[in-house]
């Protein structure tokens, strides 16, 4: 899986995700290599109260053979909902609101599952971007600076350090588009 920045919404993303995708360029997270157009497949995401079907787009690898799906930076991996949505519900919980009163149309159990896998990934993470950081920008944050912050805290104070990317500008949405396109398995 990659994530990418492919459209501001599923209707851009419906018009224009060939457009975005010929302006970019994956190497296999994986192994290294380049890759090239795939085949594609449907999958569902929840957009408020509907249910909208998208084209998602696979790459496969000239080196390793191993295909990626390429999954726009608006929809959370392996989950079925927006990531916007996502992330202002797991940000309203940080900030203390209580998981019942969570201001999406989730279910309370699908928020707890959330919230548990948040923060198990969420740390994680942060510690992925750093040594990303490190090897591909030669860029080292200060452990201090970390501490006492809470997830999204020191998911922001990280990606501050990286380069502008276009984006939907969600920290979760970029903290997995640079872990995804160097990585494989770890993101948020
Ligand atoms: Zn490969």
């Amino acid at each position: 899986m990659i994530i990418a920045y492919l459209g501001r919404n599923v209707n851009d993303y419906r018009k224009n995700f060939l457009r975005y995708l010929a302006k970019l360029k994956f190497l296999c997270p994986v192994c290294g290599s380049n890759t090239g157009l795939h085949d594609s497949y449907d999958r569902h995401v929840h957009i408020d109260e509907n249910i909208e079907w998208i084209v998602i787009q696979r790459v496969i690898c000239t080196g390793c053979g191993k295909t990626h799906a390429v999954l726009p930076d608006f929809i959370k991996p392996y989950k079925h909902y927006c990531a916007a949505d996502v992330e202002f519900t797991l940000r309203d919980i940080e900030d203390g609101a209580a998981t019942e009163q969570a201001n999406t149309v989730a279910s309370t159990s699908t928020v707890k599952r959330w919230v548990r896998e948040f923060k198990n990934r969420g740390f994680q993470a942060v510690g992925a971007l750093r040594a990303l950081l490190h090897n591909v920008f030669d860029e080292n944050i200060n452990e201090i600076k970390l501490t006492g912050l809470k997830i999204f805290g020191a998911l922001e104070h990280v990606l501050d350090a990286f380069p502008t990317i276009e984006s939907n500008s969600l920290a979760i949405g970029d903290a997995n588009i640079w872990l995804t396109h160097h990585m494989a398995g770890i993101y948020v």
